[in-house]
């Protein structure tokens, strides 16, 4: 299995890449984001419950997005591979995924992390901001606090990777087509090791 993290601060294209990267090698591409809003939309129990923390821009718990994500994986047992976009978020949640994937045989393939300065960030996410509909992305004070955790609570997540030698850091700055080549190039040399 090729079993890719796409990583990095809000803002920085993991959504559009990892949909890109998820036809090109052929894999599902899962996305807690997505799947959270998804829920919302549809008012489901755990849609009503993610809620109070997503406009927030605070991260929903670790017990439920882990417990969201296990569920998700299993859908697709028969899958080349996965693209996590937006998963891992804590050390708990790495911890979760080694242990879910090593229950399938597997283990994650690399840690593929954009990298973008704050002030670019938030420029990206006010311009989405037009379009996405999320009203994550309306809120200046949210979208400062969605910067923040990252900084806080998920930055640390790489360090994990790049103990096990498994983190590749990405120029992501530049046009979305630019910026896919670097990302092929670094997960075709993954692949044929
Ligand atoms: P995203 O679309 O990845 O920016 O996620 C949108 C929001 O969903 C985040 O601000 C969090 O509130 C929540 N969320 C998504 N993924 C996670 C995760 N792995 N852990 C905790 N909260 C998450």
């Amino acid at each position: 299995m090729l079993n890719i993290v796409l990583f990095g601060p809000p803002g920085a294209g993991k959504g559009t890449q990892s949909a890109k990267l998820a036809e090109r090698y052929g894999l599902v591409h899962l996305s807690t984001g997505d799947i959270f809003r998804q829920h919302i939309r549809e008012k489901t129990p755990l849609g009503l419950e993610a809620k109070g923390y997503t406009d927030k821009g605070d991260l929903v718990p670790d017990e439920l997005t882990i417990r969201l994500l296990e569920s998700e994986v299993k859908r697709y047992p028969t899958a080349r591979g996965f693209i996590f976009d937006g998963f891992p978020r804590t050390s708990a949640q790495a911890i979760a995924l080694d242990a879910c994937l090593a229950g399938m045989g597997s283990s994650i393939s690399c840690m593929v992390a954009l990298e973008a300065h704050d002030d670019e960030l938030r420029r990206r996410i006010v311009r989405r901001a037009e379009s996405s509909g999320r009203p994550d992305d309306a809120r200046p004070e949210v979208v400062q606090n969605r910067i923040a955790v990252y900084h806080r609570d998920t930055a640390p997540v790489a360090d994990f990777y790049r103990a096990a030698g498994k983190y590749k850091g990405v120029d992501g700055i530049g046009e979305v087509e630019e910026i896919f080549k670097r990302l092929c190039t670094v997960i075709d040399q993954v692949k044929t090791v």
